[in-house]
């Protein structure tokens, strides 16, 4: 598949620089760093690296602009705006679609169902949503019997550091950036050091739609002791919404307490699956399938662990092999592609560690475990097989800690509440699965699994109107609908005497 690429997106991908007050501009101490892609593990792009200047000089555009153009709009006009930019990433859609696949590795076919429109749906529902959202009123009694009316005005917080991560670059940075901006907020985003581009050409986007200068920033780098870093200590950062690991939370949490800044985190995961005798069984495979490879794994709601009632579980594992063993191993553009490499070569590394952690410990295998044979161009390139592994113990660091791969862990259980016990057998509590046909029994065993998101025959099937979130240690706070507006408005109530 060809796609006309425009002379700015080469140049992009080429040589990223950062997006302050309206303009691309390199770093000011001429740092850079060196973008891979996936499929060869060769250089393709130099990115700029913005140092502690130059977050400041973002801080203060957006600081700027918030006080200034975008602070005088109306609710109407903001909301048309992002439209446009909605309706721009569509006409550029092919654009986005290779500069993501390029950072990614993903397969077209994949971003361009997934990634690149939910990136420009996430402009359109915020839109949608501070336009109608609500406010509380309450009319209280008095002692002169006259009354008093109090009532609820959400305003913006100011500046909002975005910080996200590289799994689905554009899909959760716009995610933040959409309500945020419909909120009346000015951002500046700090995307993943291994995937900048989608987030970088957002910014030409909005000098073409007319959004004022300053109003969305990019400054591209690393977290500790670089960008990341200078963005979540900076004063006059007024809130932080971050998606990422867990550790890296802890430390973005210490720096928002100076100031007391408040946080929205999303967090990791080590989601279950728990699939009943009773379930559609092709429709659990084909459910479990996508929860575990979808995204070569790289997925925070992808379910690494696995529980079957025991019943069905030679005949789960079995299929779920053939599932995985059926998947094609591919580069981005081949249209016929199941699964690209993963995003990085640390990435890479980090998984295969895993797979022979577990051999050592003496899992079984039933399928991958390895590094896939690729043509001899792309042997340089980040590859690693479909896993399936059964009969590691529930402590394994294998079922414990999040791999962040293509894996997954299978385990029989006989008992719906062990079933339970062992899905709630983690610090992590972001989402689950759980396939049945006894719809009782889904809403009880749903109540009982401690995430911010159940799915019940199905998976990753999103209304961005409902709330998304983790609980335990995979997040603070709720955002989608008119949960985000929570995060990105202060409430604000006056009392107004009759
Ligand atoms: P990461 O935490 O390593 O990095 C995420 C972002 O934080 C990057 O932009 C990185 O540069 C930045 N960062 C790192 N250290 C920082 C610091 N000290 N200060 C400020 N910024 C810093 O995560 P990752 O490897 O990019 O992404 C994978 C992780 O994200 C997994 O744990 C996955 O579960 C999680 N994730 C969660 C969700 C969710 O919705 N809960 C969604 C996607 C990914």
């Amino acid at each position: 598949m060809t796609i006309q690429q425009s002379s700015a997106l080469q140049s992009l991908l080429s040589e990223t620089k950062n997006f302050i007050g309206g303009e691309y501009v390199g770093s000011s101490a001429s740092k850079t760093f060196e973008n891979f892609d996936p499929v060869t593990g060769e250089v393709f792009a130099t990115v700029h690296e913005a140092t502690e200047e130059d977050v400041d000089t973002a801080v203060r555009a957006a600081s700027d602009a918030y006080r200034g153009e975008w602070g005088s709009l109306t609710v109407e006009a903001r909301a048309k705006l992002l439209y446009r930019v909605a309706d721009r990433i569509n006409e550029r859609f092919d654009e986005f679609l290779v500069a993501e696949c390029r950072d990614t590795g993903k397969p077209y076919s994949l971003a361009r169902h997934i990634d690149i429109p939910r990136g420009a749906a996430n402009f359109k529902i915020f839109a949608d949503v501070i336009r109608n959202v609500p406010t509380e009123t309450f009319r209280m009694e008095t002692p002169d019997g006259a009354g008093a009316l109090n009532y609820g005005v959400r305003l913006p917080k100011g500046v909002i550091a975005v910080i996200s991560p590289w799994n689905l670059p554009l899909l959760l940075m716009t995610w933040k950036v959409g309500p945020a901006l419909a909120c009346g907020n000015t951002v500046v985003v700090k995307p993943s050091e291994e995937t900048p581009s989608t987030t970088t050409l957002l910014g030409e986007v909005m000098v073409e739609v007319g959004m004022p200068a300053g109003v969305f920033n990019v400054v591209n780098g690393f977290g500790t002791n670089s960008t990341g870093e200078f963005l979540t200590r900076h004063p006059e950062v007024d809130a932080i919404t971050f998606t990422g690991e867990t550790i890296t939370g802890t430390t973005i949490m210490q720096n928002a307490a100076v100031g007391i800044r408040d946080v929205s985190f999303e967090l990791g995961g080590k989601n279950a699956g728990v699939v009943f005798a009773d379930c559609d069984m092709e429709q659990a495979l084909d459910g479990t399938a996508r929860s575990v490879f979808a995204n070569c794994g790289q997925v925070c709601l992808g379910t690494e662990r696995v529980y079957v009632e025991r019943p069905i579980f030679d005949e789960f594992v079995s299929k779920l092999k053939d599932r995985a063993e059926g998947l094609k191993i591919g580069i981005p553009t081949d249209e016929t592609t199941g699964m690209g490499p993963m995003v990085s070569r640390q990435q890479c590394e980090k998984v295969l560690s895993y797979y022979d952690k577990a051999r050592e410990l003496g899992a079984e295998i039933i399928t991958g475990g390895g590094v896939p044979d690729m043509a001899e161009a792309y042997t340089g390139g980040f590859w690693v097989q479909p896993t399936i592994w059964t009969g590691l113990a529930e402590d394994s660091p294998i079922v414990k800690q999040e791999i962040f791969g293509p894996c997954c862990h299978i385990q029989p259980f006989d008992l719906e509440e062990e079933a339970i016990r062992l899905a709630n057998d983690t610090k992590y509590g972001l989402a689950t699965a759980i396939w049945t046909t006894n719809a009782s029994r889904a809403h009880r065993v749903a109540e009982k699994i401690d995430v911010g998101i159940t799915w019940v025959n199905c998976w990753f099937l999103r209304d961005l109107r409902t709330s998304f979130g983790g609980a335990k240690q995979s997040g603070i706070g709720r955002e989608g609908g008119v949960h985000s507006i929570d995060f990105y408005t202060e409430l604000r109530n006056v009392c107004l005497k009759l």
